[in-house]
């Protein structure tokens, strides 16, 4: 039922795109009732996506569409399996959230509105379906930092406190209950496709082939080996994603297959953490003992994943073909990275000769010293000074840093800096300033936001992050 027809959101265009591909996918399921609505996040910037403006949509609409979900409408909980830890899980699914509904964004784009912590469902395997508070907030901090530092991810639209107490045994009990709407290309995950080859219903891979094809990767819809292209496509993304995930210095933490999405995007952010100082051995779940998701691991088992996904894809696609389009992750993984390290340094790959060398250097420096891995960025970004092209000795010379090879580390820097032409010392300032962040969301600092909330119901400081983190400041 739905309470106030000028509510913007009620009056967008939800389609049922999913829906039309038949009830194989997902169940129909009923949102939960919460004793109270705050809002305590909205996320104006991506309003205008859906061709809304924070003018025109109240405080009042977020609680009445994202707040009050029982009754508005049937909800889709998606199926999905995957391989968790390693292990082959089919009981999984959507235990805490659903498919809120698909729009069409300003720029064409399908979106999903799905939701998380909004209550039972069939795949909740005795779980409460819900979301406390903190990891509610948790996942709106991580989204925009990662959207903030380039990084292709889901973001949050709303996140609303709903007065219920919850248990966990990893957090401070009993602890405040949310619900979020998270905005994202697609659900569906690697683990969508192996529920169906765990199923044996090849037909069903590969109508749903066709589907991601067909709306997410379109460019390639009308070629005969569409199915090959899709693939090596999907290689690519993910080896930028995991690129992109290890240049933010960002440990996402749990990479089973049912949180890796087939449109290669980032999401899902439960125990994650951006790393303290550059050590590819740092884990960022508790429970995550043998660091099989550790920081310096992602790009292998971001491969390892696309690797597993070849058992329900052999029955579309040629193995050898999906061999072929593998073997070419590492290279793009490490083009990837290269590009984004060098650009976090000042430099565009293709105008400088010597960025391999550079950064080969510069993470050899960061992993002997361990200073902080964001401060060395922002250090450099905010020092930048002409004089560094003219004299290397004045490169870095007003900080204090622990011993090194800083020598060899600036001759590389200075050498590099004299191959570009003076005019370009400008853009290597811009483009030291526009990729490296003025602030980290490194523990201490979701912790320091979590505190005034949890101690004093104090939200300022988790609104002042979250105006920097989203370049506002
Ligand atoms: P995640 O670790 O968030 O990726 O979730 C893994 C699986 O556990 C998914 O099937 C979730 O829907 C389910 N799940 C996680 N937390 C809960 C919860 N509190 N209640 C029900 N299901 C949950
Ligand atoms: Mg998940």
């Amino acid at each position: 039922m739905i309470e106030n027809p000028d509510n913007p959101f009620f009056n967008l265009n939800y389609e049922p795109v999913l829906e039309n591909l038949g009830d194989d996918y997902y169940d129909q399921v009923a949102a939960a009732e919460f004793p109270q609505q705050i809002l305590r996040f909205r996320n104006n910037e991506l309003l205008p996506l859906f061709g809304l403006s924070s003018e025109v949509v109240s405080d009042n609409h977020f609680i009445e569409a994202f707040g009050k979900l029982k009754g508005v409408r049937p909800f889709l909980a998606l199926r999905y399996h995957g391989y968790q830890f390693g292990q082959y899980n089919p009981l999984l699914g959507d235990g805490r959230g659903f498919l809120y509904g698909q729009i069409q964004g300003t720029d064409n784009h399908l979106y999903d509105f799905g939701t998380k912590g909004s209550g039972q469902t069939p795949y909740s395997r005795g779980g409460d379906g819900r979301l406390t508070l903190k990891g509610g907030v948790r996942e709106v901090l991580a989204a925009e930092a990662l959207h903030s530092l380039g990084v292709r991810t889901s973001r949050c639209l709303s996140l609303i406190e709903t007065g219920e107490k919850l248990w966990r045994s990893d957090e401070q009990s009993p602890a405040r209950s949310s619900v979020m709407i998270r905005v994202n290309r697609s659900h569906i995950r690697f683990g969508t496709f192996e529920r169906l080859y765990y199923l044996k219903r090849p037909d069903l891979i590969q109508k749903l082939l066709d589907h991601v094809i067909d709306i997410y990767y379109p460019e390639i819809g009308k070629y005969s080996d569409r199915y090959s292209l899709f693939y090596g496509e999907l290689v690519k993304r993910v080896a930028k994603l995991a690129a992109q995930w290890m240049a933010a210095g960002f440990c996402h933490g749990v990479l089973n297959t049912d949180n890796m999405s087939i449109t290669g995007e980032s999401f899902d952010y439960g125990p994650y953490a951006f790393i303290p100082t550059y050590n590819p051995k740092f884990v960022a779940a508790y429970f995550d003992d043998g660091g099989r998701y550790s920081y310096g691991n992602q790009a292998f088992i971001s491969r390892s994943n696309l690797e597993m996904l070849h058992l329900p894809l052999m029955t579309v696609i040629p193995l050898s073909e999906l061999e072929e389009s593998l073997a070419k992750f590492d290279y793009y993984y490490r083009q990837f990275y290269q590009e984004l390290i060098l650009r976090r340094l000042g430099f565009d790959n293709f105008m400088i000769t010597e960025g391999q060398n550079l950064v080969e250097k510069t993470l050899e420096i960061l992993q002997e010293t361990q200073i902080s891995y964001f401060g060395f960025f922002k250090t450099l970004s905010q020092g930048f000074n002409y004089g560094w092209r003219e004299n290397s000795l004045t490169i870095l010379e007003n900080i204090t840093l622990p011993p090194a090879d800083w020598q060899g580390w600036c001759m590389i820097y200075h050498r590099i800096l004299n191959q570009l032409p003076i005019e370009m010392i400008k853009t290597v300032e811009n483009c030291l300033q526009v990729h490296n962040p003025k602030i980290s969301l490194v523990k201490e600092t979701i912790e320091t936001v979590w505190e005034a909330i949890a101690y004093r119901d104090d939200w300022q400081p988790f609104y002042n992050l979250i105006k920097k983190l989203q370049l506002k400041e």
